[in-house]
């Protein structure tokens, strides 16, 4: 009990004893006779003594009553820990009326609560700090160009950015939380992930996805990932690659590779064959050893021809070619080329004619590619007509759009429909044409180059099998050079 209550009380008593002993006292006062004045004065004693008593009991009442107040207070913030700053000051209590064995336990609870109320706001602001790096995380992770999957422990959705949802066709829906199997429909890729938890390290494996686009073909990182201790589980990530362009040219470089050295090696096979019979001494007349001499030649130009085109190729699709861009009449480029082809064209009894624009139509160009693609279309054009038929080339221009266009058709074999796709590929050849002239397979592939990469043109065919073929290259025209419309 507190001290002050104690010494309040010690003295109520006291008090109430005095008080009863005066009311004894009054009580027997007829059988004691005493006097009239000692009856007064007792009588009197014992209203101040009451009064006295009172007066102490309310007042140390409100002494108390104010003391619990503070206590209440106290253990009230206690109660109401959670959310609570700083614990009351304890030592606003008065120890005179708080006993000890209150007041000390108050105070120690007090340090504590102010302890772990420190500690809350610490673990509070590194919770912030810890939220604020996963989001970040995770922003990096939606950001990704690759598909990223997430997922916990128990094989579930944690996250699954934009790029994922487009590979794996997804409706825009909420899928955090929901069973892999039940969001993936692809059920080799939601093996890799479930797989992934038995994974010492990340680990690299290929995968395809195939969907109305075709195939695609993904290089997968998987990885586990582990909580505190290697044993602890939580989850995977997968992150999805595409690399179907990476593999396709990659195979194609291979293919490159084998075709080119194909095609070097039958020219070379020729020349080889030719020269073994002239050292042989196989040849004993002048004109075979001529006519010999004549087709290594040819070979040797084919060989040449090939080598060139090759490297144009190369380096165009290295971006390494050397041009010199100049405003050039397209038109006489045209001539230079028909005129050239001309002789070639007699020999095999094909008409070539041409019908071309006024000399002042420019286009910004190099001259030498120009003409090599141009060369390339009328040559094509003179290799697969039979003789008797026509090879004509026309050019006209579109107002609309400020382009000029050079047609050259011819009335040949014609391609087939289904070779049309193929025929800018690399040493591609249609079967059926391969026996009326050789050939390489590279002519179109560098006329494309020529249009398309180095002046930003375009190239069309338009084919009828027995018919003819139209092969058209078109081109920007310079703006200040463009006259009124006229065709020669
Ligand atoms: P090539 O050296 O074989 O002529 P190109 O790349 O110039 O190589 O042509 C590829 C193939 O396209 C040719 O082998 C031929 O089959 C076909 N082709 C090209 N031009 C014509 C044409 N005017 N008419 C018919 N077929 C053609």
């Amino acid at each position: 009990m507190p001290p002050l209550v104690r010494r309040n009380l010690c003295i109520l008593l006291v008090l109430l004893a005095v008080c009863a002993a005066l009311g004894g006292l009054l009580l027997a006062a007829p059988m004691l006779r005493l006097a009239a004045p000692v009856l007064v004065a007792a009588r009197a004693a014992l209203v101040a003594l009451l009064l006295a008593a009172i007066g102490l009991a309310l007042a140390g009442g409100k002494g108390l009553k104010r003391s619990y107040a503070e206590i209440a207070s106290v253990l009230a913030v206690l109660a109401a820990q959670e959310g609570a700053g700083p614990a009351p000051d304890v030592d606003g209590l008065d120890p005179e009326v708080v006993s000890p064995a209150v007041y000390e336990p108050l105070s120690t609870i007090g340090e504590r609560i102010n302890t772990l109320t420190r500690q809350r706001d610490e673990q509070k602001l590194a919770g912030r700090l810890s939220q604020k790096r996963s989001r970040h995380l995770e922003a990096v992770l939606r950001g990704l160009p690759d598909a990223a999957i997430v997922t916990d422990a128990m094989d579930r959705i944690v996250l699954l950015n934009q790029a994922a949802f487009r590979l794996l066709r997804l409706p825009a829906v909420d899928v955090k939380a929901m069973a892999l199997t039940d969001c993936i429909p692809d059920r080799a890729l939601c093996d890799l992930l479930r797989g992934a938890h038995a994974l010492p390290a990340c680990r690299e494996v290929e995968h395809c996805v195939e969907d109305e686009d075709g195939k695609r073909l993904f290089s997968v990182t998987i990885a586990p990932l582990v909580g505190q201790s290697p044993q602890d589980h939580c989850g995977a990530v997968a992150l999805l690659h595409d690399v179907t362009r990476e593999r396709t040219a990659a195979r194609m470089k291979t293919e490159f590779v084998a075709d080119a050295s194909h095609e070097l090696r039958t020219p070379l096979g020729g020349i080889k064959a030719y020269l073994e019979m002239l050292i042989d001494g196989e040849v004993k007349d002048d004109e075979t050893r001529t006519r010999f001499y004549r087709v290594m030649q040819g070979e040797v130009d084919r060989l040449s021809n090939l080598v060139d085109n090759i490297l144009n190729i190369a380096r165009i699709e290295a971006g390494i070619v050397k041009i010199v861009k100049q405003n050039v009449p397209l038109t006489a480029i045209v001539q230079e080329v028909v005129e050239a082809m001309q002789p070639q064209a007699r020999t095999v009894g094909i008409r070539l004619e041409h019908d071309v624009l006024p000399l002042f139509f420019h286009v910004y160009a190099d001259h030498e590619m120009l003409r090599r693609a141009v060369f390339n279309l009328v040559s094509n054009a003179l290799k697969y007509t039979p003789a008797g038929g026509s090879v004509s080339v026309r050019m006209h221009v579109d107002e609309a759009t400020g382009n000029v266009t050079v047609d050259v058709s011819d009335t040949g074999v014609g391609i087939g429909e289904q070779d049309l796709p193929r025929l800018f590929q690399k040493f591609f050849r249609v079967e059926s044409s391969k026996k009326m002239a050789k050939g390489t397979g590279l002519g179109l592939v560098l006329v494309k180059e020529v249009v398309e990469s180095l002046h930003g043109g375009r190239v069309a065919v338009t084919s009828t099998i027995g018919k003819g073929s139209t092969f058209s290259m078109t081109l920007p025209l310079v703006a200040e050079k463009q006259p009124v419309l006229a065709t020669a």
